[in-house]
């Protein structure tokens, strides 16, 4: 990809601040040619184009990222701060601000654990398998919580919000503890770890005050240099109930059976409901099944549904404790769903010294999901559109049949999700694209759109966004005149007067680069 300069940065002023920046972290570790540009793209972006990095540089300490951070305010430089940069269908390693200098700190690996309490302190570059393998190499009693993507990392995926499936699946929630290069250069650390050398920094989780922590997160306030977390004791058992629904509108009284459980912590993690298309999208094409344009027809879905032995929906539940707890738990669900329905569910157990799954729910990392991009050939792609609904199994019926009849209006295959969190449900629609093909990259913009503004007139939006709808989200947020995006705005002005740390992050770009205040 060509040089995209920084906005209002000359050529010999961005060379200067690359040498700058050389200095810090040595020349090797300074990214730009046209090559190096290329890494950085959203390769599962619509248009790579309109968020093209200008150099990246590489620190290997929170020291030299405070150094990279006076210099880029010196120079007037945009940073756009990534842990991995394997964000796929939310804007992987590329920046919101064209021009801006990627932070990837995907060098900065180092892992360390208080076993005793089940914490792990991590850098930014430690990916889920990293995680994984320390874990398991050292024997240590605690599971991991991955992700789909575990080629991601564990502190990204936290501070982008993303969810894993075992009881710990909140990711946001369960740290503790960060250590944050502020936009000065400054460096803090929330909680406890504002007392310097506390045992505590990592355990308890407000400190004295205000508890700075969430500001951190899907923000653009700092730069997380080290980050806390809890970790699930490994369990003694794990039973898994499967269940198969026959009908799309089953969906609504599935919903309403499992939110009281959830609610009252009968089911510890976050039961997701998925359609047919999940499976057959990671093991099949789209060819394999249908040549035709427009939504795949009914009775293709059927034929899809058979092959794999799939409802029109599935629902995964995994319960976690001593086997008479969960194997007691798991008799209570069945009854419990007995009463409402004849549909089978199939039940099984692990325990300690059997093979676990390879899945996430059993807090072994996987990639193997990220096949579904490729369900329409070429260079494949996917974006997410993840409302926040109410707990209510008519309200998310609704919203399944109003997206539902959307996919069918842009002629896209319907692939949805509802996960069931304590007190709310995160509904993903996941839409799968062909990057080669323009006409369904134009339709993905105006379904996209459209979902947005179906979900914005039920009052609700998403709890995460793609680099190229960051704004279009934030104003979905729209109480008192935007008065939240002005209070992000005021706050970036006060910490951020240049506008270096990752403009235009969650739609907040400070009034330097044209945020609203
Ligand atoms: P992953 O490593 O899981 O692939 P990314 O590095 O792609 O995650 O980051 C996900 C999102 O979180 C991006 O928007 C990125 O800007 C932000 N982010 C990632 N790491 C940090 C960090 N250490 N400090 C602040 N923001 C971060």
């Amino acid at each position: 990809m060509q040089l995209v300069l920084p906005p209002g940065i000359s050529a010999s002023a961005f060379d200067s601040a690359l040498r700058a920046f050389a200095s810090v972290v040595g020349e090797k570790w300074v990214f730009k040619t046209d090559q190096d540009r290329d890494t950085y793209l959203d390769h599962f972006g619509f248009d790579q184009s309109a968020h093209v990095a200008s150099a990246a540089v590489a620190p290997s300490s929170a020291e030299e990222v405070q150094a990279l951070v006076r210099l880029a305010n010196e120079h007037n430089i945009p940073l756009w701060p990534i842990s991995r940069g394997k964000n796929f269908g939310y804007g992987s390693a590329a920046p919101v601000l064209s021009g801006s200098v990627v932070l990837d700190m995907s060098r900065m690996k180092k892992i360390s654990m208080d076993v005793e309490n089940g914490v792990v302190v991590v850098e930014p570059g430690v990916g889920f398998y990293d995680l994984y393998d320390y874990v398991e190499e050292n024997n240590v009693p605690y599971w991991i919580s991955p992700i789909g993507n575990s080629w991601g990392s564990v502190a990204g995926n936290a501070l982008d919000r993303g969810v894993g499936y075992t009881p710990y699946g909140d990711h946001a929630d369960k740290l503790c503890g960060l250590e944050v290069v502020m936009p000065d250069g400054d460096m803090i650390r929330t909680g406890m770890g504002a007392m310097a050398d506390s045992p505590c920094w990592n355990l308890h989780p407000y400190g004295f005050g205000p508890n700075w922590e969430q500001m951190f997160v899907q923000s653009n306030f700092g730069i997380v240099t080290k980050l806390g977390m809890w970790l699930m004791p490994k369990p003694e058992s794990i039973v898994n109930i499967d269940m198969e629904l026959d009908q799309a509108d089953d969906l609504g009284w599935a919903i309403d059976t499992l939110a009281p459980m959830r609610r009252s912590g009968l089911i510890q993690q976050n039961p997701s409901i998925g359609n047919w298309l999940r499976a057959a999208a990671v093991l099949t094409s789209r060819t394999d099944w249908y040549d035709g344009k427009g939504s795949i027809p009914e009775e293709v879905i059927s034929a899809i549904r058979q092959r794999f032995n799939l409802g029109w929906w599935s629902i995964n539940l995994r319960l976690y404790g001593p086997a008479e707890i969960t194997e007691a738990t798991a008799n209570v669900i069945q009854k419990t769903f007995a009463a409402r329905t004849a549909y089978p569910m199939r039940r099984g157990i692990w325990t300690e010294g059997m093979p676990r799954e390879v899945q996430p729910t059993s807090g072994v990392p996987i990639t193997f999901p990220l096949a579904n991009a490729g369900w329409h050939g070429g260079r494949g792609s996917h974006v997410g559109f993840s409302p926040v609904l109410p707990q209510s199994g008519e309200k998310a019926l609704a919203q399944f049949q109003r997206t539902f009849a959307r996919y069918n209006e842009f002629g896209m295959d319907y692939h949805g999700s509802f996960a069931l969190g304590e007190r709310h449900i995160t509904n993903v629609n996941q839409v799968l694209f062909n990057k080669d093909d323009k006409d369904m990259v134009e339709r993905v913009d105006r379904f996209f759109s459209a979902l947005v503004s179906d979900a914005t007139e039920q009052r609700y939006s998403e709890y995460r966004a793609h680099i190229e709808y960051m704004d279009l989200i934030a104003d979905s947020y729209d109480f008192n005149n935007h008065a939240q995006l002005r209070w992000n705005n005021k706050l970036k002005d006060a910490l951020d007067p240049k506008g270096i740390i990752a403009p235009g992050k969650s739609g907040i770009w400070g009034s330097v680069r044209g945020g609203r205040a």
